[in-house]
């Protein structure tokens, strides 16, 4: 039987990878060229449309947790993603252009699977699908599953970060350096108080871009705040959020340090460097402006400038293995579900995808435990989130808290999870 895939972004790439592989012959929709988002600069599949970094390869990390299952669970983007890493100390960053290359091939080259390039505005009722047109879903799709779900749409904002070509920053006015600890993945733009105090004080006084009329709301996702929100917040608040300067060593030439702009690689040569944590919804010409006052950006070239932009996703549509409650064929993956992140879209195609393989061949759908990153995930979105309406990226308050000794019980959580995620994936395989 035919699958549909709706969406070749990140969830969807994994969800077709996924069935595919399971012997499904599947068709994975993307609109693009044709019709393209506010972020997707592309035609590729999985295009990482900000940041290109997939998230901490800590084991005490709670994307470090995940990152863990996902490849216990065998997905194919991590994989590959593995496969596009460049530098970036102890985060999985990868080579956006690489990374979505290895995708768009893996997919294109798989013989159960066809790419349809065309946009999608109704479902059908009677064939199985994974719907994952991701945070900045049309309007046309949007409506028809809206009114299909019988569901109300939430609303949230999310921001991406300017990047700049790495040669024509001022390297007199910056150092590399990891925090705490070797290597030199990130390079760092020292602060003095009073530049830091004249920072703020632009990104207050800045021009906002214009935005259309539906992106006019007030409300922004805690975790992505653009800087000038978190100016407004308190005049130290950068300092001691994304401008912190703890744990570099600052080389002594640069004295009263008090904040940071640290800049990432972007590509595997180093060309092009992003601004950590810097999303911004302020004008182009006034990002443009405020930059080059400082000495290390003054004749800065900008590849990208921030921009923000409306994201949405359907509370309360799915249960907790992803499917629809009313039709019991459709599957949801990635952003739209609710989930917040790269790696949990990623996460969401792959959960999505082994759930429908299952139903499709008549075997029972098992949850998985909540002791697990992921089972904390997606309980979160079956039972919270219809309530709480706020999207949720992965962190320890997911799982349950370990018993014993405070000083053990990080350890504990970490070990709890992976003895349970390697549980579900041996009771997974055992019937696929
Ligand atoms: C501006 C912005 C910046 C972000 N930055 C980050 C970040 O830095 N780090 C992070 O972890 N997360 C970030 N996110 C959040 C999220 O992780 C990404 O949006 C991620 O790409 C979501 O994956 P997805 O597969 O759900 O959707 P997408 O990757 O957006 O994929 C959805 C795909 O569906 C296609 N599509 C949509 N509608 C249709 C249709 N009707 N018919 C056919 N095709 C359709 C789209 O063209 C797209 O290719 C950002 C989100 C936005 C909007």
């Amino acid at each position: 039987m035919n699958v549909w895939v709706i969406g070749g972004g990140l969830a969807g790439s994994e969800a077709a990878l996924t069935l595919a592989d399971l012997g499904f012959p599947v068709t994975l929709f993307e609109m693009r060229p044709a019709v393209m988002t506010p972020a997707h600069k592309t035609s590729k599949l999985a295009e990482l449309v900000c940041s290109n970094s997939l998230g901490s390869l800590s084991s005490d990390n709670a994307k470090g947790e995940l990152l863990f299952e996902l490849k216990v669970l065998g997905s194919f983007l991590v994989n590959l993603a593995f496969e596009a890493r460049i530098g970036g100390d102890k985060a999985l960053v990868v080579d956006r252009e690489l990374f979505s290359t290895l995708v768009e091939d893996a997919v294109r080259s798989h013989r159960n699977i066809t790419v349809a390039r065309a946009e999608i505005t109704e479902v059908p009722e009677d064939v199985p699908c994974i719907i994952a047109p991701g945070p900045l879903i049309k309007e046309d799709l949007l409506h028809f599953l809206e009114e299909r779900e019988g569901r109300c749409e939430a609303q949230y904002y999310d921001a991406t970060s300017p990047s700049i070509l790495t040669e024509t920053i001022d390297m007199d006015y910056a150092f590399w350096g990891n925090r705490f600890g070797e290597g030199s993945d990130y390079l760092n733009v020292p602060l003095s108080k009073e530049e830091y105090y004249w920072f703020v004080e632009q990104l207050l006084n800045a021009r906002e871009a214009h935005r259309h009329d539906f992106d006019k709301l007030d409300a922004f996702f805690e975790r992505c705040l653009p800087v000038e929100e978190i100016a407004r917040r308190g005049k130290e608040s950068l300092a001691f959020g994304p401008m912190r300067p703890t744990g570099l060593a600052i080389p002594e030439r640069f004295r009263d340090v008090h904040a940071v702009i640290q800049l990432r690689k972007e590509n595997a040569s180093g060309t092009i460097l992003n601004m950590v944590g810097f999303q911004t919804g302020i004008s182009h010409t006034n990002q443009i402006s405020i930059f080059r006052q400082l000495p290390a950006f003054k004749n800065a070239v900008f590849v990208r400038l921030g921009q923000i932009h409306q994201n949405r996703f359907l509370p309360g549509v799915v249960n907790k293995f992803f499917q629809s409650k009313t039709n019991r064929l459709w599957f949801y993956a990635g952003q739209f579900t609710g989930t917040e992140g790269y790696l949990e879209s990623i996460a969401g195609g792959l959960w999505a995808g082994i759930n429908l393989a299952r139903l499709l061949v008549g075997e029972e759908l098992i949850p998985l435990p909540e002791e697990s990153m992921l089972g904390g995930l997606v309980t979160y979105i079956e039972q919270s989130l219809p309530e709480v309406k706020q999207p949720m990226g992965v962190n320890w308050g997911l799982v349950p808290p370990a018993e014993g000794k405070k000083s053990e019980r990080k350890q504990k959580r970490v070990d709890r999870a992976r003895m349970a995620i390697e549980y579900a994936a041996g009771e997974l395989d055992r019937v696929t």
